[in-house]
């Protein structure tokens, strides 16, 4: 199982990081032991500055290899939400010296992820949704607003991965990312659907 993520897929949250629009999908990966559907995240204790980021997640059902972009959306078998913890000081410190941020962003439990709901349940054009951190709205987000789309995803991925069943791709996160702390509570909804919950241990 493969765990791809996608940066700076939504304009607003690349200019609050002061990042260049990307004219391609910027990609990069989490091992499978940074996944965790557990409530509790611990802090991790190499950081003081880790921010979430909710993105949507797509579940791969159907693998495949140079996967046209017309069939793509058919590759998709569930979406979830889940959260890109990015160990934000670490991540600048390797960006700076142009060096790989995997362990900025692929330390054990730094992919949370809710339950999966069937694709065919959404419009992956057109699904929103949103984070609250102590109860207070910090992140909503669209899938129409993402610059490469989910079906252009599944597509450029499969021009370099194998892709396969049970593959996952957060797809980038819209803007309002912050910091935690230990003790928060942070609450994804899919549309209205309230399907995740972490505490900051
Ligand atoms: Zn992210």
């Amino acid at each position: 199982m493969k765990i791809f993520c996608i940066g700076r897929n939504y304009i607003d949250h690349a200019k609050e990081l002061n990042n260049k629009v990307p004219k391609k999908p910027l990609v990069f990966m989490k091992p499978p032991t940074a996944l965790t559907y557990n409530k509790m995240v611990p802090y991790p204790t190499f950081s003081k500055s880790v921010h979430y980021e909710l993105e949507l997640v797509l579940h791969i059902s159907k693998g495949g290899k140079d996967i046209k972009l017309s069939k793509a959306n058919k590759h998709i078998g569930a979406i979830a939400i889940g959260i890109d913890f990015t160990a934000r000081d670490i991540q600048a410190d390797c960006k700076a010296k142009g060096h790989p941020w995997e362990i900025a962003k692929g330390f054990d439990n730094a992919a949370t992820l809710s339950p999966l709901y069937a694709a065919s349940e959404f419009d992956l054009a057109s699904t929103k949704f949103s984070l609250s951190l102590n109860g207070k709205l910090v992140q909503s987000g669209d899938t129409k607003d993402m610059i490469f789309k989910t079906d252009y995803l599944v597509h450029y991925l499969s021009q370099y991965f194998t892709l396969e069943p049970g593959d996952l791709i957060y797809t980038g996160t819209p803007a309002g990312v912050g910091p935690i702390k230990k003790g928060d509570k942070l609450e994804g909804r899919l549309e209205d659907r309230l399907i995740l919950e972490n505490v900051i241990a």
